[in-house]
């Protein structure tokens, strides 16, 4: 048996997680996670565009060519 009466469950006001990397939010850094969370978004809104702070950079993709040569 169904029941097409039964209204969704409203839902209660719940915490919305960290708009940057979805892990739920700490009070202390609202809305963001982390502090982290927090200093890349001020990053953001300073810069006008999204930048990461420096270090999130991977310098691992610079690989050096293999040595081919012969004499
Ligand atoms: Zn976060």
């Amino acid at each position: 048996m169904t029941d097409p009466a039964t209204p969704p469950e409203p839902e209660p006001p719940k915490q919305r997680p960290c708009p940057l990397c979805g892990k739920p939010r700490v009070e202390r850094y609202r809305p963001f996670c982390s502090k982290r969370c927090a200093d890349v978004d001020l990053a953001r809104w300073l810069g006008g565009t999204y930048t990461i702070p420096a270090a999130e950079t991977d310098e691992d993709d610079i690989v050096p060519p293999p040595e081919t040569r012969r004499d």
